[in-house]
C-alpha cells in the first residue's frame, strides 16, 4: 500500500487525512501521548483493519477519540463523576471507560459492553477528528509489541505500506499512552497509570484504587483490561530492571559493561561513571515527566544497537513515575534484579 506522509500539518491537508478517515481509510495522527492508528469508529470494516494493520490482538480493545468531552453523550453512558473529571483532564491525556451506547460496534471494545472514551488536546489530533466529523478509534502506532512511536520517525519504521496515510506531528509532548480510568458509581480504579497521577485523580475522586496488574504481571484470564496481559513495549534484545542503592547499582552497570555486550539504560547522573559504549540516558533521577518523554525513544535506539541484553535503571512508582515503571516493567517481563 502506498502511505501518504503528510509533512506539512495546514488545514488544507488534515482536511485530506480527514477525508481518508470519512471514506473508512487508515491515518496515524500525532497526540499529546504517543501517535494513534486512528480509523471512523463507526466504520466496522476501518476498525478491523486498524488490528490488521498493527498485528493487534483481536481482544485487546480500542480507546475512541472524541473533540470534546460532551460528545461522549452520543457514545457511551456519561455520569455526573465523568463530568467532573472531565472539567479538570479534558482535552487531556485521561482515558475513561464507560457503558457503550449501541452505537458503537463490537469491534471497537472486542465484545465488551463499555467503551473507552478519550479527548486528546494535540491541536492536529482536535482539528482531524473535528473535520473528519466522526469519533476516531485509535490505538498507538507500533506494531504489536514494539514501543508506543512518539516521533513520525518511529511511525515511519513500524506503519509506512500499512496505512493510507501519517501526519507528522513532531515528538509527542507527553511520550507515555493515556492513563486509562474506569467509573463505577462514585470510585474509580486506574487500569493503566500516564501523565495524570493517582495523586491528581485522587483529589476529583477520593475512592480511587490502582489496579494490581499495573505493578505486577496479570495472571487472571479476564483482566479489567485486556491490553494488561501482553508483552509489550519491547525492544528486541531482553530487558532486565535493576534495583537497589544507587552505588550498588553502579557498580552492577559496571561489572555488566566489562562482561557482557549488554546495552545500559539509566539516569543522567550515572552516565560520568560509566563507559559510554551502548549506553543510554532517559532524564534524571527524579524528573519523571522527562523519563516518560524519553522511554519509548531510548527502548527504540536500542535496537539499533546489537546487543545481548538490556539492563535498565526501575523507575520510582510514585507520581507519573508510576506510568514509566509500568511501560518498563512489560518490557522487562517483569524481571526486576535486586542488587
Ligand atoms: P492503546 O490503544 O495501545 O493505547 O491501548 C489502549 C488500552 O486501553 C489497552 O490497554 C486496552 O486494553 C484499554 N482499553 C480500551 N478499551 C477498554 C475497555 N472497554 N475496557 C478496559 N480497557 C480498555
Ligand atoms: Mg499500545
Amino acid at each position: 500500500m502506498q502511505t501518504l506522509l503528510i509533512t506539512n500539518t495546514d488545514k488544507q491537508n488534515i482536511e485530506i487525512a480527514a477525508k481518508l478517515i470519512k471514506e473508512g481509510k487508515l491515518v496515524v495522527m500525532p497526540t499529546e501521548t504517543v501517535y494513534g492508528l486512528g480509523a471512523n469508529a463507526l466504520d466496522r470494516e476501518a476498525v478491523t483493519n486498524v488490528y490488521k494493520a498493527k498485528g493487534r490482538p483481536m481482544d485487546n480493545p480500542l480507546i475512541v477519540h472524541l473533540a470534546k468531552a460532551d460528545d461522549a453523550e452520543k457514545y457511551a453512558h456519561t455520569s455526573e463523576l465523568y463530568y467532573k473529571l472531565a472539567e479538570r483532564f479534558m482535552p487531556g491525556p485521561l482515558t475513561v471507560i464507560l457503558p457503550k451506547k449501541d452505537v458503537i460496534p463490537y469491534e471497537v471494545t472486542c465484545g465488551l459492553e463499555t467503551v473507552a472514551i478519550r479527548v486528546p488536546s494535540n491541536g492536529i489530533a482536535h482539528t482531524l477528528i473535528e473535520l473528519s466529523g466522526c469519533p476516531i478509534a485509535a490505538p498507538s502506532a507500533n506494531l504489536s509489541g514494539r514501543p508506543s512511536p512518539t516521533s513520525f520517525e518511529h511511525v515511519i519504521e513500524d506503519m509506512n505500506g500499512r496505512v493510507d496515510a501519517i501526519i507528522d506531528g513532531g515528538r509527542c509532548d507527553v511520550g507515555v499512552e493515556s492513563t486509562v480510568i474506569i467509573l463505577k458509581d462514585n470510585s474509580a480504579e486506574i487500569l493503566r497509570p500516564g501523565l495524570i497521577t493517582y495523586e491528581e485523580l485522587k483529589d476529583v475522586i477520593p475512592d480511587i484504587t490502582v489496579n494490581e496488574a499495573v505493578k505486577n504481571q496479570c495472571t487472571s484470564s479476564k483482566p479489567a483490561s485486556p491490553g494488561m496481559k501482553y508483552r509489550h513495549y519491547a525492544p528486541s534484545s531482553p530487558v532486565y530492571l535493576v534495583d537497589g542503592d544507587d552505588e550498588r547499582i553502579i557498580a552492577f552497570f559496571k561489572e555488566k559493561q566489562r562482561n557482557e555486550n549488554c546495552g545500559i539504560l539509566c539516569f543522567d547522573e550515572d552516565a560520568k561513571y560509566l563507559n559510554k559504549t551502548n549506553l543510554l540516558t532517559f532524564g534524571g533521577h527524579f524528573d519523571e515527566e522527562k523519563q516518560a518523554h524519553e522511554l519509548f525513544d531510548m527502548l527504540r535506539k536500542f535496537d539499533s544497537m546489537t546487543v545481548d541484553a538490556i539492563y535498565a535503571r526501575l523507575p520510582s512508582d510514585k507520581g507519573v513515575g508510576l506510568a514509566v515503571y509500568n511501560r518498563l516493567i512489560r518490557a522487562a517481563g517483569f524481571s526486576i534484579i535486586k542488587v
